[in-house]
């Protein structure tokens, strides 16, 4: 039987009561975590988003209650009026935050019952990930769930006050709108109204913040949900949240002091002192010494040992005397086993001739010089383990790998790039060994034990690091034509403008990334405020007038209206709360995710409609058997 809840009012948070309440009359309200029949007395461990406080049902004290008492099970509903007590030294559990006292009970309600749950909240860890989605209810329950969204709600907050005190105003940009130029596949909403037209869910607010600083807004800002529809990949939703600002009359290191402000704010909220400024590196420099645009600068990065061999020793090695030869090194792994090496080669990539040196023994045995000063260049202690990654001089691609003045031709950037996945493989697989992720998990632990009141050092556990000098164009080998590397509206460096038909490839972009950790967080640029100059781009591009003013006509007539200088930036709100959850993936600081494989396994979405609905949007679906 069921208890209404009638005038009954909640005085209290299960996990807020301390010592100092002893004697208080209390009301709680929540969730049975655990329930322990003694006879006479039951124990009730009642759970709320707070935590959890022991209730005592005495049948001499409450025979009713303890009557009740004896009929829920796990997750029922529950109140429970009483008084709190201190708890027998002998009961005192230490581990609980409310260990110390107890409430004695004199009435306890049973509003709700539950069915028997797949999986119980207090278990620590559950294996089946998609149990945990299609029950997402009961997992939410979770106090480790709990906690991550708690956090979220603190780091949004931080954001939203840091940016509001910079000046920033939160405008909101339609969900039902034209494709947007990120580069992804859009989602598209079919019109009723409108029969065979379409809106596109944005991809990012990308447009319509620009057009806020054309209407004079000067600083906007929006915690903006995106959508794209790319190929499915671990870790990946097809919706996400996005730090999305635009500021007006800004050079980049106008953004830079903008974001730095409100990433010490977020972290500060998490309980993390983040140092700022953060270091800056431009992209052929970040390729140079981490094979990456996103490093992580926990672990030691590249050396070129080039100068470790003589040419004879690359000739009789089969390595590409032109391209780079680099290693790198992960610290505390030790000797390695041939059987050990070799369960290391399916995480290298040699597809785009790139091919790797990890037998020292057997180089130190032909080349002992240039074993030597490979891990003296590398800076490698005794324990290191050590990989020289260089070019595959009998691999040839097709690209036209001409040598762009200053900058990485696409060959040498392949050597450093297969050096670089390789080293962030090693280096994940190698955690336990090289110890160097730990420090960023222990900070983690300590922050949230601390709280935000006294923020623990971050310096040695988050690595932010801003990627500079992008090139404007990539050459998508597929299409065979050249790609913008951000979005089409990037600015191009002043100075670079001249080259922009001759000599794409050389062209740098007034665009930005923020790293951290391995992570890419986000990026953003200064944009083109000029129509001339967006024309130019969209000619290199070889973007029509005609597409272009299908696409973005809109747009391109605000630009004429009075479009002042002006640049942005977004950040993966959802990267950063994983990161300072500590939390393995982004599913675990996302309310409702989807899985990888892109299915809302609760809601059981997507799914297939009526007829008549298909019919209302003038839809037939045909598909192939
Ligand atoms: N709209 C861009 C993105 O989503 C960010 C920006 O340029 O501000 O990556």
């Amino acid at each position: 039987m069921l208890d209404f809840l009638g005038n009954l009012e909640r005085t209290h948070l299960c996990g807020t009561l301390r010592v100092a309440d002893a004697g208080k009359q209390v009301v709680l309200m929540g969730w049975v975590n655990r329930r322990r029949d003694h006879g006479n007395l039951i124990f009730l461990d009642l759970r709320d988003r707070s935590g959890i406080a022991q209730i005592v049902l005495d049948k001499e004290l409450t025979p009713e209650g303890h009557a009740r008492g004896e009929q829920v099970r796990p997750e029922y509903v529950v109140a429970a009026v009483g008084k709190v007590r201190l708890r027998a030294p002998d009961a005192i559990n230490p581990k609980m935050e409310t260990g110390e006292i107890e409430i004695e009970a004199t009435e306890l309600l049973v509003l709700n019952d539950a069915r028997l749950a797949p999986f119980s909240p207090s278990e620590e860890a559950i294996q089946n990930e998609e149990v945990r989605l299609k029950y997402r209810y009961i997992d939410l329950r979770r106090p480790e769930m709990q906690r991550n969204f708690r956090l979220r709600h603190l780091i949004t907050l931080a954001i939203r006050q840091s940016l509001s005190s910079q000046g920033f105003l939160e405008i909101e940009t339609p969900i039902l709108t034209k494709s947007t130029p990120e580069g992804a596949r859009d989602f598209l909403v079919p019109s009723r109204v409108h029969p065979g037209q379409f809106y596109a869910l944005p991809q990012s607010p990308q447009i319509f913040k620009q057009i806020l600083m054309i209407s004079g807004c000067d600083r906007y800002f929006q915690i903006a949900r995106c959508f794209r529809d790319e190929d499915l990949r671990a870790d990946r939703q097809l919706e996400f949240t996005q730090v999305d600002l635009e500021m007006s009359f800004p050079r980049r290191d106008h953004v830079f002091g903008v974001v730095e402000q409100f990433m010490k704010a977020a972290f500060a909220a998490a309980g993390v002192a983040l140092p700022i400024p953060f270091p800056r590196i431009t992209y052929d420099e970040s390729m140079r010494q981490y094979g990456t645009d996103k490093p992580d600068l926990r672990l030691p990065g590249l050396s070129d040992v080039r100068a470790a061999f003589t040419d004879d020793a690359l000739a009789t090695l089969q390595i590409d005397p032109a391209l780079p030869v680099v290693a790198f090194r992960i610290p505390g792994v030790g000797e390695l086993s041939r059987k050990e090496r070799e369960e290391n080669h399916p995480l290298f990539d040699s597809k785009k001739g790139a091919k790797f040196l990890d037998d020292f023994k057997r180089l130190a045995k032909s080349f002992p010089e240039s074993a030597a000063r490979v891990r003296e260049l590398a800076g490698a202690a005794e324990v290191d383990f050590v990989i020289v990654v260089a070019g595959d001089p009998n691999h040839h691609i097709k690209a036209s790998d001409t040598k762009f003045p200053g900058r990485l031709s696409e060959r040498e950037i392949n050597v450093y790039a297969a050096a670089g996945n390789f080293r962030s493989e090693l280096a994940k697989k190698y955690a336990d060994r090289h110890g160097a992720f730990r420090v960023t998990e222990e900070t983690v632990v300590a922050a949230h034990a601390r709280g935000a009141q006294d923020p623990v050092d971050g310096a040695q556990a988050f690595h932010p690091i801003w990627l500079t000098d992008f090139p404007m164009f990539e050459y998508d080998l597929g299409l065979g034509k050249w790609m913008p590397a951000h979005h089409p509206f990037t600015a191009p460096y002043e100075a670079d403008m001249a080259n922009l038909v001759s000599d794409p490839a050389s062209v740098r972009a007034d665009c930005y990334d923020l790293a951290m950790n391995g992570l890419e967080l986000g990026s953003g640029s200064i944009r083109i405020h000029r129509k001339d100059v967006q024309q130019q781009i969209f000619a290199s591009l070889g973007i029509s007038d005609q597409e272009a003013r299908k696409r973005f006509g809109f747009f391109l007539d605000a630009l004429e209206y009075g479009t002042p200088p002006h640049g942005g930036i977004a950040l993966g709100l959802d990267r950063i709360v994983m990161l300072l959850a500590g939390a393995a993936n982004l599913r675990e600081v996302i309310a409702f995710p989807k899985t990888a494989k892109a299915i809302d396994l609760m809601a059981d979405a997507p799914t297939t409609v009526t007829e008549q609905q298909l019919k209302e949007l003038h839809i037939r679906v045909a598909l192939k058997s």
